[in-house]
């Protein structure tokens, strides 16, 4: 993970390779829950998670500039 980004401890853990993936979008129930919806067309739209192997992973540019 690059310096700079943080992320609660234990999500890379329980969310797996989505939560670095391009295809990934985060969704936000109205109750605070976290989705995990996946953008992939040859992809369920929610995996079970962790997901620890996928075909169509595409590891996202983490470079942004904030
Ligand atoms: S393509 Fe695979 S790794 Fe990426 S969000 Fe979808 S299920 Fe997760």
């Amino acid at each position: 993970m690059r310096e700079g980004v943080s992320r609660p401890p234990g999500l890379e853990r329980t969310v797996g390779l989505c939560l670095r993936c391009t295809h990934v979008r985060v969704v936000t129930s109205a109750k605070g829950s976290v989705f995990y919806l996946c953008r992939a067309p040859t992809r369920p739209k929610y995996p079970p998670l962790p997901v620890l192997e996928c075909p169509a992973y595409a590891p996202a540019d983490e470079t942004d500039a904030s």
